[in-house]
């Protein structure tokens, strides 16, 4: 099969590589239905996480059920799937805490930019749908393996309620699905910093009912403006760097929360200038896996249509444009269609 391998940066290629096979016999091998790039994927891509040889690229996927190991009880060949960038047993201490992605056996599934994947701990992973989806919801589904269930865990992290007061740092696809979260959790007012007018518009159309173009503290200035000189109850951080990291601390009125989802680069944070916010922070790779069967249910009910995020759709063979679009920031986030 040909799939998505990065060689460098700038550099990735579609070509042959190896068809996946059941090596564990708790594994499942998945016919991608619909698959994307990721903003995380983007890091690789620049050169800012080395890549150390040619590595099978995407960790996104939803599809059908191809074949399944001699060890798996519940998924069965020709059901449709959707699981999270980490496998998880679901039966271990953290699993049963929510805390999918810190797993005991948690292993990373790579490769997932191709049409078929290899799905390790399978049962403890994939989450069915109640029928095969029509391919309308194909973009939806596929946005719950990872950017939707990262925004919303953002959300959930940073403790959103009914009546709340929202800020969101960044204006990525996750950002965007965070405000989606936040709506969706009864987020009275939801404060959006974009200075793109294309994400501003999508962002309101999740929901957002301000938007600031300000950054660092003079964005911090306008959210104190917004809300009475207090900041907002709850801040979802969804960059990763140290600048929007101070500022979803610094939105975020004492007693407040941050949920952190940004992968943090280069984010240092003085204990003293902490200690004196008086905010909660919570945050990590998202335990995706818990969100999944709420959100399958939400989409398949028309309830949300997260796959709105996706501004560009290209075939799997140019998924080099679907990196280049994103990286330029020409697209918020590429869906490829294998
Ligand atoms: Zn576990």
């Amino acid at each position: 099969m040909r799939g998505a391998i990065l060689y460098g940066p700038y550099d990735v290629r579609f070509e042959e590589r190896d068809e996946p096979t059941i090596i564990e016999p708790t594994d499942a091998i998945v016919s991608i239905a619909a698959t994307c790039v990721c903003g995380s994927d983007l890091w690789p891509y620049r050169g800012i996480n080395p890549v150390a040889e040619p590595t099978p690229m995407g960790h996104e996927y939803c599809g059908i059920v191809e074949a399944v190991g001699s060890a798996v009880r519940t998924i069965k060949p020709g059901q449709f799937v959707i699981g999270s960038f980490f496998a998880s047993d679901n039966t271990c201490p953290n699993c049963q805490d929510g805390y999918q992605s810190s797993c005991q056996r948690r292993e990373f599934v790579g490769g997932a930019q191709a049409p078929l994947l290899r799905v390790p701990l399978a049962d403890g992973t994939l989450v069915t749908t109640p029928e095969v989806p029509s391919d309308d919801l194909l973009p939806s589904l596929l946005t719950l393996s990872d950017v939707m269930g990262t925004g919303w865990f953002a959300a959930s992290a940073a403790n959103v309620e009914r009546g709340a007061t929202v800020a969101v740092v960044g204006d990525g696809a996750v950002g965007l699905l965070g405000v989606l979260a936040a709506r969706q959790m009864g987020a009275e007012r939801i404060i959006v910093m974009s200075r793109h007018e294309s994400r501003q518009r999508l962002a309101r159309e999740f929901g957002a009912t301000d938007i600031v173009t300000e950054r660092g503290e003079e964005g911090v200035a306008r959210i104190k403006d917004l809300t009475d000189g207090i900041g907002a109850d709850s801040v979802l951080e969804c960059v990763g760097t140290q600048e929007s990291m101070m500022q979803a601390i610094h939105s975020t009125r004492p007693g407040g929360s941050v949920g952190f989802v940004g992968v943090p680069h280069g984010v240092e944070l003085s204990g003293e200038g902490l200690f004196s916010t008086q905010v909660r922070l919570h945050g990590g790779p998202a335990p995706v896996r818990r969100f999944l069967p709420e959100l399958i249910d939400l989409v398949c009910d028309g309830k949300i249509n997260p796959g709105k995020v996706f501004d560009l759709t290209l075939p799997l063979d140019q998924v080099p444009e679907g990196y280049r679009a994103m990286d330029e920031r020409r697209a918020i986030k590429s869906l490829l269609w294998p």
